[in-house]
């Protein structure tokens, strides 16, 4: 008979489960309730936690005693090492690696796959430029292999002794009285540090110190392929840590590209400001884009197509190559139309009857006719003064959201800058 069945409830099974049958109900219900599967579920979260929480005691035959005989109370007075994060039971359970769902579905469904040293991640910046022509960059990292000289021992062979204190198991059971009852609770050995093992100090390994790993320098050829996108990941499976009696880790790098100066990409367009002048955009000319591989764009504007400013364009095929297609993304420009000071003769003299004429003969008439007032109306005459932004301050950038300025909010004097000329 049993004190409390909760634990046996979350798992769903009975007081007198197996241990067999414990850890197939753990396996069922953490894969199920896993976080990483259930984002924008917080019950899922607490339940996993209390899926582990219960399977970790019950899977402990000490604990699991416990617990039948004095219910939760009892292990809560036990105190000592803790629980186990439920994350971290989880990778123990299922092997670990990088995330447990990588890891286990990856490498199919291990019953009790061996324990993998954590993975090195690590963002790898590149150019827009590399990523158009693709390049190899090769990079060290540091990282722990097994001692050469010991062969991972940390000492002589024969010299590495298994600690009598713990029998090798780097945690030790104490037992306290609480009250009525005896607890046993479990702590690090304190003959050996949690390691397990004794080494005499003469007998220990002079390359690694005992430590049984030592740091390396390793340079890897990481291949930052053509049309790579920012958050795309290069796994170089083994190559991390490597620790005595688990599977050395993985490294990961994680491509991000940098900004660029000229272009912007999205996807595998890529977009280009283009600022031209009034007399480009009405009567043609050329612009020259400098692309990402050394080659120069020269564009044609062809004579009377008249860019308006904001008009986008499109080159077909010299966006980005696209990743793994033989494939290029589009190039978009933009125009900006930069207007002239004034037109007209040197030494600001006005434009003359036959520039006027010019223009007339290429340029639609002017609209102003088609607003004129009635014939009936009052009509007073002006003309248009140049703003001195010196005397007139803010007000000179007129109404806010006509200019490219970033503070978008009325200016007290814009509207009477509009007035000005009643
Ligand atoms: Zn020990
Ligand atoms: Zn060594």
């Amino acid at each position: 008979m049993v004190k409390d069945q909760k634990f046996y409830d979350i798992l769903g099974v009975a007081p007198d489960a197996t241990e067999a049958q414990l850890k197939s109900a753990y396996k069922k219900g953490a894969l199920k309730h896993h976080p990483d599967k259930n984002a924008h579920n917080p019950d899922a979260a607490e339940k996993f936690k209390d899926l582990s929480h219960a399977y970790e005691v019950l899977s402990d035959p000490e604990k699991r005693q416990i617990y039948d005989q004095y219910g939760e109370e009892g292990l809560e007075q036990g105190g000592g090492g803790g629980g186990m994060a439920a994350e971290d039971l989880f990778a123990q359970f299922f092997g670990g690696g990088g995330g447990p769902f990588g890891g286990m579905f990856g490498g199919g469904m291990r019953e009790q796959g061996p324990k993998k040293a954590r993975t090195i991640s690590h963002v790898h910046k590149v150019s827009l430029e590399d990523i158009y022509r693709g390049k190899v960059s090769k990079l060290a990292l540091q990282k722990s292999v097994i001692c050469p000289k010991c062969d991972g021992r940390g000492g002589k062979e024969g010299a590495v002794k298994k600690c009598a204190g713990c029998d090798g198991r780097g945690m030790k059971h104490m037992m306290r009285q609480m009250g009525p009852m005896i607890q046993r609770f479990q702590t690090v050995c304190p003959d050996c540090q949690g390691e397990g093992e004794i080494i005499r100090d003469r007998d220990r390994c002079k390359q690694c110190n005992g430590k049984k790993t030592i740091i390396e320098r390793k340079v890897l050829h990481v291949h930052v392929d053509r049309g790579v996108k920012s958050g795309h990941r290069i796994e170089f499976r083994g190559e991390g840590d490597q620790l005595p009696g688990v599977e050395p880790g993985d490294v990961v790098f994680e491509i991000e590209q940098k900004p660029h100066p000229r272009f912007q990409r999205k996807d595998d367009d890529l977009f280009y400001h283009a600022e031209v002048d009034l007399l480009t955009a009405l009567a043609g000319g050329k612009i020259h884009i400098e692309h990402l591989d050394e080659r120069w764009l020269t564009v044609d504007v062809i004579p009377g197509e008249c860019i308006t400013p904001g008009e986008v364009k499109v080159i077909r095929g010299q966006g980005m190559p696209s990743y793994r297609h033989h494939d290029h993304g589009n190039l978009y420009i933009q125009f900006d139309v930069k207007f002239p000071e004034r037109l007209g003769g040197e030494d600001g003299a006005p434009m003359s009857e036959e520039q006027i004429k010019a223009l007339e003969s290429v340029l639609p008439p002017r609209a102003a006719a088609a607003a004129a007032p009635p014939t009936d109306a009052m009509v007073e005459d002006f003309t248009l003064e140049t703003v001195d932004a010196a005397r007139e301050g803010g007000r000179a950038r007129g109404i806010a959201g006509s200019t490219d300025d970033d503070d978008d909010e009325m200016h007290p004097g814009a509207e009477r800058v509009q007035c000005a000329s009643q």
